[in-house]
């Protein structure tokens, strides 16, 4: 049954001067409660846009990105204009003349021209320039006393609008750091890895969004900020209004809005809880992560900022086992180049002092920097020239990045793995171009370690888990992303919260792929570690031992509870159990018998 159908509001008044208390059901996203102010956020606002600086070099380049989104724009128009003409009747003639109007203004008008003149005068981004010659033309066009020209300002905003659109920041990150009142709480339609990515947690206290799923990068990036958060909330926003006192709970995945004073006093106490849980995991810290038959298994840290080094520290965790370096192409309007992030690295690698760090080259395309510099979305980005693909299809910017990881190397323990494998070519073609990267540092003196970083890959494409076998024989490592391995072997968008209710790493055809996976390594004698989203969920844990798992990577926050049900479990008798429970068909079942084979205590 999808979700959606069980997401009507539940309003509950507990006196008469009191607001009516509305809870709104969405999936949670974790890390906890948050009790809150509510700050609307529509992701469909037109001007939501960041200034820039940019450099005198960049300002013709700027210029150009400004007249390809001028045709792109047109060209969106010449659809609507085609519909238009098909409707046929009256207000189809008016659509159509209106469009005309926009196309003119997209062409070399005193628009364009504006904002050719401003990104040159002001050094300033596209985006932001638009904007500014938007407000101007708005004024003096509402200057005039005439009501048809001053309907105009109208058009000039929506021409502004579909430019800002073309231009890309609509997914890109380029919005505004806003000020936020005091706890805030995000109330959005959806939002952005990247809008997430801005977010302070000192001022952003919780998110709920009307779309989106748990395993989508705003999700996982919220997690890892440790930001209380809801996704698929359907219909909220229409109940909730600037200033709501909000509840996000992170944990049941409900919104409430307004609760009565019976309702906050139940979530002050479940906050406590939760603060006093999360206290007294801190004391396994030091704790080796030993089961309780004497198998050690390595906890490492899923790292999607660098400013999350200081938790994954905190945390206890024994590495980076993924390192996701698309922050360092997020909120820009340029690609960052081999200097920029070399310092980024090897700040990183010197914090971890000697701990591995796994550093997962450029993985965009889809839901993440879906518009990126250069990337052209195909008809299916999901399934298109993204990930290693991409990088395989611009040999510079791959360099550039394995250039630097390489100079990384030499400051710490390192190792490489590729996004989105799904054949031997492509991990020998990477191969071959890190030696020659290799030879061209050297032969210029640079440091480098003997051997080069161990070269892995990660295993979230269902073909590439059924040729696990071959890949072992190329790569160094697997790092198995049950993220996407379930997206693409269940055929559900990670972020379409309309499937969300089929997307589960828990369905047996995941699970078989992960279980041969892990055999494969096993075989070859590489490591293989899980870091999906499902290796923080303390629940599962016993699964993932079973099949062999003795590698873990997660959001810093999961380890402590990771970690106390490794020392609750006994590996040798679980075995056998987790071997029968995965011969289950319903993932519901499995979840339940999992969990009958050590409670977990620890989640709050
Ligand atoms: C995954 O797909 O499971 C994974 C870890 O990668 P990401 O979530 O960054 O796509
Ligand atoms: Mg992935």
């Amino acid at each position: 049954m999808p979700k959606g159908h069980s997401k009507t509001p539940r309003e509950r008044r507990s006196d008469e001067s009191a607001a009516v208390e509305r809870v709104f059901a969405g999936s949670p996203v974790g890390a906890g409660v948050a009790i809150g102010t509510a700050f609307r956020q529509d992701s469909r606002a037109a001007f939501n846009v960041r200034e820039f600086a940019i450099p005198p070099t960049k300002v013709r380049s700027e210029q150009h990105r400004l007249l390809e989104a001028a045709a792109k724009a047109t060209a969106r128009l010449e659809t609507l204009q085609t519909e238009a003409k098909q409707m046929g009747n009256a207000a189809g003639e008016e659509l159509g003349y209106l469009i005309e109007a926009y196309q003119q203004m997209l062409s070399g008008s005193r628009l364009i021209r504006g904002v050719q003149r401003r990104i040159a005068a002001d050094n300033i981004n596209a985006e932001a320039a638009v904007l500014k010659e938007i407000g101007l033309m708005s004024e003096a066009f509402a200057s005039m006393d005439d009501p048809y020209l001053a309907a105009r300002v109208q058009d000039v905003r929506e021409v502004g609008r579909r430019l800002v659109e073309a231009l890309g920041t609509g997914a890109s990150g380029l919005k505004a750091r806003k000020s936020y009142p005091k706890n805030a709480i995000i109330i959005a339609d959806e939002l952005s890895p990247a809008d997430t990515a801005l977010l302070d947690p000192d001022q952003v206290i919780g998110l709920a969004t009307m779309l989106g799923g748990v395993e989508s990068h705003t999700a996982i990036v919220a997690r890892s900020l440790g930001i209380p958060a809801v996704v698929a909330a359907a219909d909220m926003m229409d109940g909730i209004a600037n200033g709501d006192t909000v509840i996000v709970d992170g944990q049941s995945g409900q919104v409430i809005v307004s609760p009565t004073a019976e309702t906050l006093k139940l979530y002050r106490q479940h906050r406590a809880t939760f603060l006093k849980t999360q206290q007294s995991l801190k004391k396994l810290k030091t704790v080796p992560a030993v089961t309780l038959d004497g198998f050690a298994i390595k906890l490492q840290a899923n790292v999607e900022l660098p400013s999350e080094v200081e938790s994954v520290l905190a945390s206890g965790a024994e590495g980076i086992g993924l390192f996701r370096s698309e922050f360092m192409f997020m909120n820009r309007p340029d690609l960052p180049g081999e200097e920029e992030q070399f310092k980024a690295l090897a700040g990183v690698v010197k914090s971890m002092a000697g701990r591995p760090v796994t550093v997962r080259t450029l993985d965009v395309g889809a839901d993440k920097l879906g518009n990126l510099v250069g990337l052209k979305p195909g008809p299916n980005p999901a399934l298109g020239l993204r990930a290693i693909r991409f990088s395989l299809s611009r040999r510079k910017l791959l360099m550039t990045q394995l250039s630097a990881i390489l100079r990384a190397s030499a400051l710490g323990p390192i190792r490489i793995l590729l996004p989105m494998v799904s054949i031997v070519e492509e991990v020998r073609e990477v191969r071959r171009i890190i030696a020659r990267i290799a030879a061209r540092l050297l032969a210029k003196k640079v440091r480098l370690p003997n051997p080069l970083p161990p070269l892995g890959i990660m295993i979230e494409i269902p073909g590439a888990a059924l040729s696990a076998d071959a890949l072992a024989a190329e790569a160094d490592f697997f790092a198995i992303g049950t993220n996407d391995l379930t997206q693409y072997t269940l055929a559900i968008d990670r972020t379409d919260e309309q499937v969300a209710y089929l997307y589960n790493p828990l369905h047996p055809a995941v699970l078989r792929l992960i279980q041969f996976s892990a055999e494969a390594a096993s075989a070859a004698g590489i490591p293989v570690s899980v870091c999906g989203e499902i290796a923080g969920d303390d629940r599962l844990t016993p699964l993932l031992l079973g099949f062999g798992i003795t590698e873990l990577s997660m959001a810093p926050a999961s380890v402590p509870k990771v970690k106390k049900r490794i020392l609750e479990l006994n590996l040798a008798a679980i075995t056998g159990r987790v071997r029968q429970i995965t011969a289950e068909s319903d993932p519901g079942r499995i979840r339940t018998l999992l969990d009958e084979i050590a409670p977990p205590e620890s989640r709050a």
